[in-house]
């Protein structure tokens, strides 16, 4: 089958696992469209290593690939714990304390953030994943606060810790986000994800310091918070605010509860198609493949349903990040990913996509993936200097796989997670796309569908003109 059939795109979290040239190339060549680096875990000295090979990997081979840099956000964890493990017991009263202290096997239990002047006496504080419940009742000092555990159980060193009802008052990024920011805007990042995101100001203010630093990242926010979910108006300020959202499966439900998850799953795909937003369905949707070399039927269940959704990605952590079969994974997850699409199609939406940038955009984009489907056109290619036209063409999820092809290397990684695009960097010409075709046609990437000598190609591109995109042309190729 034709790679450009693969419209879901799989974006893989780099780890020890794959922490090697050969096996970059290795998950590349099985189906990977971008890769994520969380800054949670590693070092910056590993992320530019891995970076260098994602780019010689993608050079090598001809593939587009993005790179997204995950910043970790309040994401709050415990110190090390004497001898890595402490049983706790109902009842029992733990202090948490952000100054540097040695755990002595004792309630007191050090903790990387100071929460102290966050948290308010009756909020939740779950620990380890949510395996501990606890309520806090005192702010013991200005970087202290003691709370009670409620049900038996153990930590273990470094396990992360939520806070569902605290409010961050538009303050989520932490000293080591901005460390990571600045390092990451002299970096080649197409993309940059922020965790535990509460409001649209948290990805405004994000933009700013991005700008600031002069990155030309995209911004993506991790949907994760009880906060971001509490109503459908603050979803979609968020989803409008950031150029795509992340829907962090994972600690959205230690938050928010397992229960909603599938459901604000289905709303951001909707609301991203409706503003031409990139989507990546996020965590555990191969878990099982951490240890074994197949996945579980509901595991393919929660794949192929992303897809029918119409998700714009599918991502991996732990599987492609420290588990045994990270290749195997991403073969799995592609065949999935075909399958589902050949044998199901994603639902239109009603509405015409909107873009953002101008009707003139979303209208061309529309009309011409209504048109290519309508004279079933082997391709669709866009000639683009911002991807604008290519990502509300993707929006309308049309049944032509796009082929974008791009002035500007940036525009054209960031292209590589859209739905049903594959992205080139070529330089401007009047007829690049055109151009573009012909060279792929040669090339034996793209086949005519009715098995006729020349291609069938919409081609949607723009000229100097204050409209921006404004033509179509039907040719063959
Ligand atoms: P997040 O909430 O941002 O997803 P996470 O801690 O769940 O953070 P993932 O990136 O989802 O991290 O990866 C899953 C697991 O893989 C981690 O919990 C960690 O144990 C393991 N891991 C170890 N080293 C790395 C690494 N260098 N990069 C990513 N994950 C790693
Ligand atoms: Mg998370
Ligand atoms: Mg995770």
């Amino acid at each position: 089958m034709n790679r450009f059939f693969k419209r879901t795109k799989i974006l893989a979290t780099i780890g020890p696992a794959t922490n090697s040239a050969e096996m970059i190339e290795k998950i590349i060549m099985a189906g990977v469209n971008g890769c994520r680096m969380n800054c949670s875990h590693g070092s910056n000295a590993e992320r530019d290593q891995q970076i260098k090979w994602i780019r010689a990997a993608a050079e090598k081979k001809g593939r587009t690939v993005a790179i997204l840099q995950d910043l970790q956000g309040p994401k709050i964890r415990l110190g090390d714990i004497k001898d890595n493990h402490l049983d706790l017991k109902k009842g029992d009263e733990v202090i948490l304390e952000s100054k540097e202290i040695e755990h002595d096997g004792g309630l007191t239990l050090p903790i990387q953030y100071n929460i102290a002047e966050k948290v308010k006496i009756g909020e939740s504080l779950y620990m380890f994943d949510g395996k501990i419940i606890s309520e806090v009742t005192e702010i013991v000092s200005s970087t202290a606060v003691k709370v009670k555990i409620k049900n038996d159980g153990y930590v273990m060193s470094k396990k992360g810790i939520n806070l569902p009802d605290t409010d961050f008052g538009g303050d989520i990024l932490t000293p080591k986000d901005m460390a990571d920011i600045e390092y990451g805007a002299n970096c080649d990042f197409d993309y940059v994800s922020l965790s535990f995101v509460q409001s649209a100001g948290d990805i405004e203010k994000l933009k700013q310091i991005l700008l600031s630093h002069g990155s030309t990242a995209k911004v993506i926010a991790k949907i994760e918070t009880k906060k971001a979910i509490e109503s459908d108006e603050k979803l979609e300020e968020i989803v409008k605010a950031a150029d795509g959202v992340m829907v962090a499966r994972g600690d959205m439900a230690v938050e928010a509860g397992a229960e909603v998850v599938p459901i604000v799953q289905r709303k951001l795909v909707a609301l991203c198609r409706a503003h031409a937003k990139l989507c990546i369905v996020a965590t555990q949707m191969f878990s099982s493949m951490v240890d074994n070399p197949t996945p579980t039927r509901a595991e393919v269940s929660d794949v192929s349903t992303a897809v029918a959704q119409g998700t714009d990605a599918v991502m991996l952590s732990d599987e492609t990040a420290v588990g045994h079969y990270p290749v195997e994974t991403i073969k799995e997850m592609s065949k999935v990913i075909s399958y589902t699409q050949n044998h199901s199609r994603v639902a239109t939406i009603s509405q015409k996509p909107e873009g953002g940038k101008s009707k003139v955009y979303d209208a061309i984009s529309y009309t011409a993936a209504r048109l290519a489907e309508q004279i079933e056109a082997d391709i669709i290619v866009c000639q683009t200097a911002s991807g604008i036209t290519a990502t509300t063409m993707a929006a309308s999820r049309p049944n032509v796989p796009i082929v974008t092809a791009a002035s500007n290397q940036r525009v054209a990684n960031q292209l590589a997670l859209i739905y049903g695009n594959s992205a080139y960097c070529r330089s401007y010409s009047e007829n690049y796309g055109y151009e573009l075709a012909e060279e792929l046609k040669r090339d034996k990437r793209v086949k005519s569908s009715r098995g006729e000598k020349d291609l069938l190609v919409v081609i949607v591109s723009g000229d100097r003109d204050k409209a921006g995109t404004n033509t179509i042309k039907v040719r063959y190729v």
